[in-house]
């Protein structure tokens, strides 16, 4: 007789960290009996992970809880679970919904399984969250989530061979307009041992590239006996698992400490991609203070000299926002100024969003007009654009060696040389995004390619090998 199984259909919202919850999540209810189904009309159980940094996020996980609420009518019995940071922060408020049944917070993930299990046999709703998520996190809390982080990671399915380590949780800084400390809880690093094992285990799964995970992931700090281990004690440690070919770490806060140990990491450890993710956020000091950033601009670039000449060819992302309060035309015109000597590859930008009960929110006028932030959005996009197609332009004629992740989202069949192979994407160690054309099995292997066309944030080429290793020789 054929046993039907329980389907489940998970949808991410946000950052990394949200994507790495959702590897652990799907992992946990495959191994638990769960089958996973791509369509959200098949499905017995929907997990909403969601991001609650802009409003943005939240409305779009609150009109898709709409439709849910009727699709609920036609089946009855679906289970319907919000999981991540908006459950953290809206907690039984959520319940209150007709389309919810389980209110999970980040901290809680290896509940799930069990809720869920609760939930179909008694047909009652449930919620774990944090109830005061600034205290410490107990040991017996921190030792379930080492368990389950440990146990349930596995390569990302969408990247071939890729992983994403967490090696910390949570965040201390408490930049004005953020919502993350609130909802992440406080910042706890994660036992060396536990993360290098971990990439053993990912790499003895064919993993090549690992990213190292963490909300401000250069402010890794553990203590073991008589040592304190940094960010660059783990890149130097994981490059010497075998295996591993490359290895990233997302995001970096500006700040002096260990800034220049982890540099000296990526000019030492050919390993470790030449990448830094380092959010300036404005290049305003006095919006930068009332964002409680702990630097002022100039601060900031000579981080980025320093981090320049320490490891050379080192690649540069941003994040920026504009139309926090009080920016005056000033006030941005300094951010274009240091966005340009930032020479970033790419950058993300952002318009203000307030955040409930962040310390901008309560003490702050959200005081520049939208249409403001939007003209301000467009016009930094712009310079960005400008210097992402000169730095991209670089490589015209060059040969780069990309970790293949895969199709292409519009994967166009190469028509000009009718060979009918389709579009790839890969990435350069320095996360250069780089499209070609060949077969579909090359995802998830190392490739030579000539640059033939580039544009702002794409390089173009054409497939000159198969490289056995990421060596970046
Ligand atoms: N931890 C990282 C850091 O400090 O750079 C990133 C955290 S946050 C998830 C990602 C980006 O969202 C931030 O760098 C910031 O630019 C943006 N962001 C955070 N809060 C925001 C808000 N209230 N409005 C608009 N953008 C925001
Ligand atoms: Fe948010 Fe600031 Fe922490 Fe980044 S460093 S997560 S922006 S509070």
């Amino acid at each position: 007789m054929l046993i039907m199984k329980t389907k489940v259909f998970l949808q991410t919202y946000g950052c990394q960290m949200n994507k790495l919850d959702t590897t652990l999540v799907t992992e946990s209810l495959q191994r638990a009996g769960y089958d996973l189904t791509n369509g959200i009309k098949d499905a017995d159980i929907i997990v909403m992970n969601t991001c609650s940094v802009r409003r943005h996020a939240e409305e779009k996980v609150f009109s898709h809880l709409g439709h849910l609420k009727h699709l609920k009518e036609n089946k009855p019995n679906l289970v319907v679970c919000v999981i991540g940071c908006m459950a953290q922060r809206l907690g039984a408020e959520l319940l209150k919904s007709k389309a919810v049944d389980i209110v999970c917070g980040p901290t809680q993930i290896p509940q799930l399984t069990d809720l869920i299990n609760k939930t179909l046999q008694q047909k009652q709703k449930s919620i774990a969250v944090t109830s005061q998520i600034r205290r410490k996190v107990s040991n017996g809390e921190t030792q379930a989530l080492e368990e389950f982080e440990s146990v349930y990671d596995t390569d990302d399915k969408q990247l071939p061979n890729q992983a994403f380590v967490r090696v910390m949780h949570g965040c201390n800084k408490f930049c004005t307009y953020c919502i993350v400390p609130y909802v992440r809880g406080p910042e706890v690093s994660r036992p060396p041992n536990a993360i290098i094992e971990q990439v053993k285990k990912l790499a003895g799964q064919g993993v090549k590239l690992v990213t190292l995970l963490g909300q401000t992931v250069n402010s890794y700090k553990y203590t073991a006996g008589e040592k304190t281990y940094c960010l660059a004690d783990l890149l130097y440690m994981a490059a010497q698992i075998d295996g591993i070919e490359w290895i990233r770490f997302v995001t970096s806060y500006p700040a002096e400490k260990f800034f220049d140990q982890i540099c000296q990491a990526m000019a030492d450890v050919p390993k470790v991609c030449k990448y830094l993710h380092i959010p300036a956020q404005s290049g305003s000091d006095k919006i930068l203070k009332a964002m409680n950033r702990k630097y002022t601009a100039e601060q900031y670039l000579n981080l980025l000299d320093r981090a320049k000449s320490i490891a050379p060819g080192l690649a540069v992302a941003g994040d920026f926002i504009v139309g926090f309060p009080g920016e005056t035309e000033d006030d941005f015109l300094a951010t274009v100024d240091l966005l340009k000597k930032a020479q970033y590859k790419n950058c993300f930008i952002f318009k203000y969003s307030p955040r409930p009960d962040t310390i901008a929110e309560k003490n702050l006028p959200d005081d520049v007009p939208q249409e403001i932030k939007r003209k301000r959005n467009t016009e930094l996009l712009t310079v960005q654009e400008k210097i992402s197609g000169q730095l991209s332009s670089q490589f015209l004629n060059r040969q780069v060696k990309v970790l293949v992740e895969g199709l292409s989202k519009k994967p166009h069949l190469d028509t000009e040389k009718k060979i009918g192979l389709p579009q790839l994407i890969g990435r350069t160690a320095e996360d250069w995004i780089v499209v070609f054309n060949g077969t579909p099995d090359l995802a998830g292997r190392f490739a030579h390619i000539k640059i033939t066309k580039t544009s702002p944030l794409t390089l173009f080429g054409e497939l000159v090998n198969i490289s056995r290793s990421g060596y970046r020789g």
